[in-house]
């Protein structure tokens, strides 16, 4: 199946690249960009590399209109040694290819679609910043391209992956944000579209983020949608918990998207015999654990930040400070495990890392 050929076309003329200090998250792109065409009863077609460029797709493409989209983010690492590293790749080609299906779209083989990407970084490859803490953001996406007004599937797609140099996270060290939990808009539903990766779950959480911006809050904590009770999600992050020396996060509803960085920690905490749950927790539960003292620590975990400490959560204009506002103990411990098996500094004992030849 990976036997399709990818045919590639260089760009004739070279961007400038930025300063390396000067990154920030998903503003810049390389030079190149990968694209197939998929269209009903033939499958995908026409795979490529080309230099990047803007799409020319049809005012009427389903995309614009009912949001047929699906996307995925991963990272790929330059190290000392000069080896390329992608951190568990094939996991988000296939959370992809489930993201797809949840919105009636065509799956990509999982194979050609990481030989395509491991191409397109080999070509671009000088855009992949050093420096402690940067990373080439790649963004591989799915969207509907048919002209028709007509709800329903598309019989025409575009997978497309670009790549985006990006700063470090943490560019003044690791530090803990400010959560307000929301209480009024929610996130998903089970049964609805949460589990997927796709365009309209990040429309729909911008407005309680501009809100909780104006508060002074960088992210918002997502309730469940049925009782504005258990605990979904930080931002577009997973969250854990760590109460008394456990570990807990919630569990995969139906709503909550599926982290790969979420399943990382978990597999890490078995790997440290620290114990870690994954259940149903209620912001009352985490109310009560503070006030008792109990509540150790709070973080985010997702592909952008890797780990995202907590510092303080606003619940009903209550002001829960975790950790006494500082990163903890754990929190560092994790991000530093991480980043090291990304970037080859620690060894790897679970085959995470794909190396692009
Ligand atoms: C992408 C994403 C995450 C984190 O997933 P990772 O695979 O760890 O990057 C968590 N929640 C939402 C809503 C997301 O979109």
């Amino acid at each position: 199946m990976t036997t399709k050929t990818i045919h590639v076309e260089l760009s004739k003329s070279k961007k400038e690249k930025p300063n390396t200090d000067q990154l920030e998250f998903g503003r810049v792109f390389t030079d190149h960009m990968f694209i197939a065409d998929y269209v009903e009863g033939k499958g995908w077609t026409d795979h490529r590399i080309v230099p990047y460029q803007p799409l020319a797709l049809d005012p009427a493409a389903i995309v614009f209109h009912y949001g047929q989209t699906v996307f995925e983010g991963l990272k790929a690492y330059m190290s000392t040694d000069g080896k390329v590293r992608l951190f568990r790749p094939d996991e988000n080609m296939k959370r992809l290819n489930k993201s797809s299906d949840r919105i009636s779209m065509p799956p990509f083989n999982e194979e050609l679609a990481l030989k395509a990407l491991e191409k397109l970084i080999t070509i671009d490859k000088e855009w992949i910043p050093t420096a402690e803490g940067t990373s080439l953001y790649i963004r591989p996406f799915i969207v509907a391209t048919e002209p028709y007004l007509g709800v329903a599937p598309s019989k025409t797609y575009q997978f497309i992956i670009i790549l985006s140099p990006v700063g470090s996270y943490y560019k003044e060290g690791i530090h803990p944000v400010k959560i307000l939990v929301e209480n009024e808009y929610v996130r998903a539903v089970a049964g609805g579209t949460g589990t997927a990766k796709t365009a309209g779950n990040y429309a729909s959480g911008l407005k309680a983020q501009e809100v909780a911006a104006e508060k002074g809050y960088s992210q918002v904590l997502w309730l469940d949608g049925v009782e504005r009770k258990y605990i979904e999600e930080v931002g577009a992050m997973n969250v854990f918990f760590k109460i008394k020396g456990e570990v807990i996060t919630p569990v995969l509803s139906g709503s909550i998207l599926e982290g790969v960085t979420r399943k990382s920690v978990i597999q890490l905490l078995e790997h440290w015999d620290v114990p870690v749950t994954e259940r149903k927790i209620s912001m009352q539960e985490i109310y009560e654990a503070h006030q008792k003292g109990e509540l150790e620590e709070a973080f985010g975990t997702g592909t952008a930040a890797v780990i995202s400490p907590i510092g303080e959560f606003n619940w009903k204009d209550e002001k829960l400070v975790v950790n006494e506002g500082k990163t903890g103990e754990l929190s560092k411990k994790l991000y530093d495990e991480l980043t090291g098996i990304q970037t080859g500094k620690n060894e790897d004992p679970f085959d995470w890392v794909v190396e692009v030849e």
